[in-house]
């Protein structure tokens, strides 16, 4: 007798098809929730493409702040030597 798989609905001889039984077997090795954290992981690709979007944001940021650390630090370099500099010069005229 054919009956419709509970769930994907596909005619099957059992309760459940054989790829519902898989992902049953599955749920039943690493849990209900596990199973379906990695389908949502895997298959929400919008989601992903958000969150690279988000990492690549981040990482633009941090990119910036570096850049501008950078210059900052050139500067106060640069400074320190004019300083430098200025003393040694000073020191001549004495
Ligand atoms: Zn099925």
């Amino acid at each position: 007798m054919l009956l419709s798989c509970p769930i994907c609905e596909e005619w099957t001889i059992y309760s459940v098809c054989n790829d519902c039984r898989k992902i049953r077997h599955y749920m039943s090795i690493y849990s209900k929730d596990r199973v379906i954290e990695i389908l949502d992981s895997i298959l929400s690709r919008q989601e992903d493409k958000q969150e690279n979007k988000i990492k690549l944001e981040i990482c633009k940021e941090i990119e910036n702040k570096e850049d501008a650390l950078n210059a900052k630090s050139q500067l106060m370099s640069e400074l320190k030597e004019t300083i430098q500099t200025r003393s040694k010069t000073e020191k001549k005229k004495k």
